[in-house]
């Protein structure tokens, strides 16, 4: 994540919604990927900012749940990132408006990362047969009316199902403690779930083909099948020397949603760390040798700054070889992603 600040020099957040210096009225502007200082009377109202007039998304003005911004010939609309949902919560429920607004902020957080990442990216409403929708929804353990006992979080033909109980603090860490896992986050699956719908344009590259096989397996093996040993007997025994979690190890479809997720975490964590000069030279997306090596000792670092304040490790994974090169060939898809994407805006 970049370093941003308001127009009085005070540090924002991505998150932020005002500046807690000044009082002014801040949003994200996702055409020029920054923060801006908004100067005008009412939160509905159009706002100026440093490239013009400026209006918070609709679901901003009416739910507080997005701080992006709109232009004023787009009043009245969804910002370019709740374009993406197809299905939201019943916000007339407790506490769905707050955990809509948490599942607002992760996705952010994701679409940041793919937009930043420069990968081809459009909303289903837009382009029906390539593009990509969420559903944040609930099942019968958030509502007890819903005839869905159980709704799982995944990636189907286009659409990322994210059930709502991932937004509660609690029950996620139950889940978590459940499935013995080190990490659970929404954020985290948001970005698992984005490799799903990347990996469909593998088929794109032909050349490529080969090397995914070689590095994560036979795509023929049965989904099904894999999952099902996967719950039952648990993962492999030595799994942590080619698996970056032991979910990875159910499926060679799950070991790449799993190493997406981590490419995005990498390389987002050390924009940030690089935009905060708390990591020393230049971030190299073209080596990923040198970037997995530079991430290697600041996620050493991040794990002790945690610690330092009692908290739980950031990162509580280990990159080994084998998974260093599997993480290097999400590199290559990304950057050959971003290289159609490039072509395809020039024309
Ligand atoms: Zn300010
Ligand atoms: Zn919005
Ligand atoms: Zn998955």
């Amino acid at each position: 994540m970049r370093r941003f600040s308001c127009d009085c020099g005070h540090p924002l957040f991505f998150e932020s919604t005002s500046c807690t210096n000044c009082d002014n009225e801040v949003g994200y502007d996702p055409d020029s990927a920054d923060m801006v200082t908004l100067k005008g009377a009412s939160r509905i109202g159009s706002l100026f900012g440093k490239s013009g007039d400026f209006e918070y998304c609709l679901n901003g003005q009416k739910h507080q749940v997005c701080n992006w911004l709109v232009r004023p010939e787009q009043s009245g609309s969804l910002c370019k990132g709740c374009l993406f949902n197809r299905t939201i919560p019943d916000l007339s429920r407790p506490d769905n408006p707050t955990r809509w607004h948490r599942f607002e902020q992760a996705k952010k957080r994701l679409l940041y990362s793919l937009y930043t990442l420069n990968l081809p990216l459009t909303n289903g409403w837009q382009d029906q047969k390539n593009g990509l929708l969420f559903d944040f929804i609930e099942d019968q353990r958030t509502n007890p009316v819903l005839v869905e006992s159980f709704v799982s979080t995944g990636y189907l033909s286009g659409i990322i199902t994210i059930n709502t109980i991932e937004a509660d603090d609690i029950a996620r860490e139950a889940t978590k403690n459940k499935m013995n896992e080190s990490y659970r986050t929404l954020l985290g699956h948001l970005r698992h779930e984005s490799g799903h719908y990347y990996y469909s344009f593998l088929s794109k590259f032909p050349d490529l083909q080969d090397e995914f096989a070689n590095l994560f397996g036979d795509a023929s093996q049965d989904y099904q099948q894999s999952l099902d040993r996967y719950y039952t007997e648990g993962p492999p025994k030595s799994w942590s020397n080619s698996f970056i979690s032991s979910y990875a190890s159910s499926h060679l479809l799950e070991d790449w949603a799993e190493c997406w997720s981590h490419y995005q975490h990498l390389t987002d964590t050390l924009e940030t760390a690089s935009s905060y000069e708390m990591v020393k030279g230049q971030v190299r997306h073209d080596d990923f040798r040198s970037m997995a090596n530079l991430w290697r000792s600041f996620a050493v670092a991040l794990n002790e700054l945690n610690r330092s304040i009692g908290l739980g490790d950031a990162y509580p994974f280990v990159i080994t070889q084998t998974i260093e090169r599997k993480l290097a060939f999400v590199g290559k898809m990304v950057s050959r992603l971003s290289q159609i994407h490039r072509a395809m805006e020039v024309r």
